[in-house]
């Protein structure tokens, strides 16, 4: 018997279910999901079953692997759940097809991705590793811990009484440093210096970071790397670091 054979041969003994029926790749909640026939109503509507979680109510089309490659199956979420701790799985997956492979991927890095958040918010940043410039940029002292260094952010502020993006001047680009005592920007026109007591809210959506800092809305903006580091994790890291106010603890 070859070794193909043999492969054969296991493979049959142990029918290989796709993991999105073991698992939702979602939330990782096991045994939550469920696959459903096809629905045609008047001859509209995929031949493709939808598969549903019971615990986070996302609802995907589900397209299985041939029985010569039942690995490669698809799959695409046709309803998102928008929690906010399925945030990196809102982006990542959205409403577009992904190959196995693919889905498998977002799946396990959305699993860390959600766990950093947690650590973030219960302040703990042990995952990431500061470290001191020397010698440091400018406006940055020795002793300031680098946690966090991106390319490409701006600095904005609101132009007139409208809070409409189109009303927003952009004061200046460069690079942004988050340290444990201060956020700075080497920007093309200047540098630029905030200590994180001044900072007055961080926010975030599916495309961006903000940090708000000063009058007329005057804000920090990051673009959304799910790849790198992704827009939620960043605001949490930034919560972490800052002050805490007295008048919480009462
Ligand atoms: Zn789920």
């Amino acid at each position: 018997m070859s070794d193909a054979e043999r492969a054969a041969d296991a493979a049959q003994s142990e029918p290989y279910t796709p993991p999105p029926l073991l698992g939702c790749l979602y939330c990782h909640t096991e045994g939550s999901t469920s696959l459903s026939a096809p629905r045609k109503f008047l001859g509209i509507g995929g031949d493709l079953p939808t598969l549903t979680c019971s615990h986070c109510h996302t609802i995907a089309l589900f397209e299985a692997g041939t029985p010569e490659a039942p690995h490669e199956w698809r799959i695409r979420y046709k309803k998102l759940s928008r929690a906010p701790r399925y945030y990196y799985m809102t982006v990542q997956f959205g409403t577009r097809w992904h190959t196995a492979e693919q889905a498998m991927q977002i799946s396990r890095n959305g699993y860390a991705q959600r766990w950093r958040v947690r650590q973030a918010h219960s302040g703990d940043l042990t995952f990431l590793q500061p470290t001191r410039f020397s010698p440091p940029p400018p406006l940055m002292s020795y002793d300031e811990l680098v946690y966090l260094t991106l390319s490409g952010v701006t600095l904005k502020q609101s132009s007139g009484g409208s809070l409409s993006a189109t009303d927003e001047t952009i004061l200046d680009a460069g690079t942004f440093y988050l340290t444990d005592q201060k956020v700075h920007l080497l920007g093309h026109r200047r540098d630029w210096s905030h200590k994180l007591s001044d900072i007055q809210s961080v926010d975030y959506n599916e495309r961006h970071w903000r940090i708000y800092v000063g009058a007329n809305q005057q804000h920090y903006q990051g673009q959304n790397y799910p790849d790198q580091l992704d827009a939620q994790l960043f605001a949490a890291i930034v919560q972490a670091l800052l002050p805490k106010k007295e008048d919480e603890e009462g």
